[in-house]
């Protein structure tokens, strides 16, 4: 691969909504003093000619971003409007300073009103908060390929329980966060990847996720020449 098609990948967080350690809880992993045991909510950047893209806005957003020392945002893709990958998405106002822009944010229709509805004084003007609000611009996921910064990323349908989310693949890279199952046409958009980042919530079955039965079968399925799983329980 040559040095201006590669890309760069960093998971900011792999953890499952509650969080890792989950307050309240005095299990050996919760309580654990090992860093793996330490899981903030899922969400990943991805770096490529200069850019970066984050996938989610977790709720820990800036710790994350200064854990990372992310200092750009150059656009942001939501997979889905659950509370854990939406609810950091004021943070954003400071990459907004940065970058002196505001900065797209790209959402499925259903994904998009929501966040219209959570964030109303972001994207409705708001009196009361004349100049604090984060300056985003929502863009529709067009589907089958998304142009971005002379790149094709690929919306890759999965579905999250009932719920359609997206997974986004770049290149031989894919990510597939809060999925139960991927449909057979999207198994076909996840053919030949080197890297693949995918749901595995826990060892017990679960209506929404992956199992770590699941996820290993998937694995298997998709046959990437690695795997890495996040959205992890304790
Ligand atoms: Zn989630
Ligand atoms: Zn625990
Ligand atoms: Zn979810």
């Amino acid at each position: 691969m040559s040095e201006s098609k590669q890309i760069r990948i960093t998971c900011l967080g792999t953890g499952t909504s509650h969080g890792i350690p989950m307050i309240g809880c005095d299990c050996p992993v919760c309580t654990s003093d090992d860093p793996r045991d330490q899981r903030t909510r899922t969400s990943i950047v991805v770096n490529y000619d200069g850019r970066t893209i984050l996938i989610d806005t977790s709720p820990e957003l800036r710790l994350q971003c200064v854990a990372h020392k992310i200092n750009r945002i150059d656009a942001v893709l939501y997979t889905h409007h659950h509370a854990d990958h939406v609810v950091g998405l004021d943070d954003l106002r400071r990459f907004n300073a940065i970058m002196k822009s505001e900065i797209p944010c790209y959402a499925s229709k259903s994904t998009a009103e929501a966040l219209r509805s959570m964030f109303s004084y972001a994207f409705r003007h708001d009196p009361s908060y004349p100049s604090a609000a984060p300056r985003l611009t929502l863009k529709p996921i067009e589907e089958p390929t998304l142009e971005l910064f002379g790149r094709s990323i690929t919306p890759i349908p999965l579905l999250h329980g009932s719920l359609p989310v997206y997974g986004f693949r770049f290149g031989r890279f894919a990510y597939c966060t809060d999925c139960s199952l991927i449909p057979d046409d999207s198994m076909t958009l996840l053919e030949g990847l080197d890297v693949l980042i995918l749901d595995a919530l826990r060892r017990t079955p679960h209506p929404t996720h992956f199992n770590l039965e699941q996820a290993v079968a998937a694995t298997k399925r998709i046959g990437a020449r690695q795997t890495y799983f996040t959205h992890i329980a304790h």
